[in-house]
Formats: C-alpha cells, sequence, structure tokens
C-alpha cells in the first residue's frame, strides 16, 4: 500500500484510474476518462464533448430516459470519486462490476432523499443495469 501511495505521488496529478497520462482535472475525471465513461455509459448517461458543464447536463438530461437524472448524476460522480480513492490510497482496482454494486447501494441508500414517487422506477432501473 505505501509503494502504491509512492508511486501515485511521483507520477504527479495525472489520473490514477485510467493511468492514460492525462492530468485529472474534474472535467477529466468526471467526464472524458475512459474508466468513468464505462460507468457512465452502464447508467446510460452520454456526456457530449463540447460546451462547460451545463452544457453538459442540459444536454445529458434531455437524452436520459427517467425522470430522476439528477440523483444518478449527483451519485454517479460521487462513487467515481470513491473509487478513485481506493486505488489511490488503497491500491483497489478499478473494477465496473464492484463499481456498479457501489452505485447501487448508495442509490438504495439515498431513496429516502428521494421522492417516493420514483422508488419503484429508480429500483426497476436499478435491478436493469
Ligand atoms: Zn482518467
Amino acid at each position: 500500500m505505501l509503494r502504491r501511495r509512492r508511486k501515485f505521488l511521483e507520477e504527479g496529478y495525472n489520473c490514477a484510474l485510467c493511468q492514460d497520462g492525462v492530468e485529472e482535472t474534474i472535467e477529466h475525471l468526471f467526464f472524458s476518462c475512459s474508466t468513468s465513461s464505462c460507468r457512465w455509459l452502464v447508467l446510460g448517461i452520454f456526456w457530449n464533448d463540447g460546451g462547460n458543464i451545463f452544457d453538459k447536463l442540459s444536454t445529458a438530461k434531455q437524452a436520459f430516459p427517467f425522470p430522476f437524472f439528477m440523483e444518478v448524476v449527483m451519485i454517479g460522480p460521487w462513487c467515481i470519486w470513491k473509487e478513485r480513492n481506493a486505488l489511490t490510497f488503497n491500491g483497489k482496482a478499478p473494477n465496473l462490476a464492484t463499481w456498479k454494486n457501489d452505485f447501487k447501494k448508495e442509490v438504495r441508500g439515498h431513496l429516502c432523499r428521494i421522492k417516493s414517487s420514483l422508488h419503484d422506477s429508480i429500483n426497476f432501473w436499478l435491478d436493469a443495469l
């Protein structure tokens, strides 16, 4: 684990998730990183390449066919961030299936904060992921 931390520090500010030698900016980590892109693909959210974050959110929301877009977009990055930190600080390799299970668990854990009228459709959607 110490070796992994040392390696991380030696690599500077590059993204730990994809290890493509790209600086880990917010834009990269949450929108263009190949690892996070796989997570968004699983969720059925597609980010356009141009524009600012508001343009990206607006375009992706219009294309997302369910009424709980913001809930997904709030929890998705949280799970990406946790996966990034698990790799950076604990040396835990990113894994799509593990990430998906963590995402489902997080969403279900936040159902109490989401309109009850959406619970059935969210659970149905989560079961289909
Ligand atoms: Zn990356």
